[in-house]
């Protein structure tokens, strides 16, 4: 068809915002900065909940050594109770049924003692666990703070520009009914309509023409809109 070169450029950028349009499907635009924010903000609440489970471990691991030490108490004062009585008994069966009962002492405290070991081994890794997350939280912390920042600013500088609606109004107001009608029917044939030819390739389809096509692309006369022979897109000169 044929179209001034400065309505070719109206026509072009009528063709880009749509199509930009398309891909977002309509949906309100969120900026890069926006996206990044809302990655470190769930990345965050993942790591607060690790970083509790993490907490109660130690939190667990502590109570199950007071349970240890608490037993162990228990015991030695009864370690202590039979050997008191051992030097006052004399019947030889009560004797037999205390020290049976300061030997299953003696063993069992034997038995906490190593538990205890495991348990001292066992809450120094939960804690340093506890400890990463805690310092993960924090580096996140920052980052989001960072990121907090970005984002404001990118989603200022966005919403200053046209909102896409208004601006596809605007730019369609600037062509003749016969420009837009062509566009419309080439764009529901190819779904593009237009697109810019950087001299070797068409923006629709991005397939790189012939040279024979390329050069018959760039020859034809100034006000008028070749077809990309792949997929048929009005081919605007860039
Ligand atoms: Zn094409």
């Amino acid at each position: 068809m044929k179209l001034q070169p400065t309505q070719q450029a109206v026509l072009l950028e009528l063709a880009s915002t749509e199509r930009a349009l398309q891909v977002t499907g309509g949906k309100a635009f969120v900026t890069t900065e926006q996206k990044d924010l809302n990655r470190l903000l769930k990345e965050q609440q993942e790591m607060r909940n690790a970083a509790a489970s993490a907490q109660m471990a130690v939190d667990d691991m502590e109570s199950e050594i007071l349970r240890i030490q608490e037993d162990e108490r228990k015991l030695r004062r009864r370690e202590r109770d039979d050997k008191t009585q051992l030097t006052a008994e004399v019947d030889p069966v009560r004797r037999r049924d205390i020290e049976h009962d300061l030997y299953s002492a003696k063993s069992r405290i034997a038995d906490l003692m190593s538990e205890l070991q495991e348990a001292h081994n066992e809450i120094h890794a939960l804690r340093n666990n506890r400890d990463v997350h805690g310092a993960r939280l924090d580096d996140l912390g920052r980052k989001i703070d960072l990121a907090k920042r970005a984002a404001e600013s990118a989603n200022e500088a966005s919403s200053a520009k046209p909102d896409p609606q208004t601006l596809i109004l605007e730019l369609r107001a600037q062509l003749s009914t016969e420009a837009l009608a062509a566009y419309d029917a080439q764009k529901n044939d190819s779904d593009i309509g237009a697109a810019d030819f950087n001299g070797r390739a068409c923006g629709g389809c991005f397939m790189v023409l012939g040279t024979l096509d390329q050069s018959a692309i760039r020859k034809a006369p100034a006000d008028e809109l070749p077809h990309c022979p792949e997929c048929g897109t009005y081919l605007v000169r860039t």
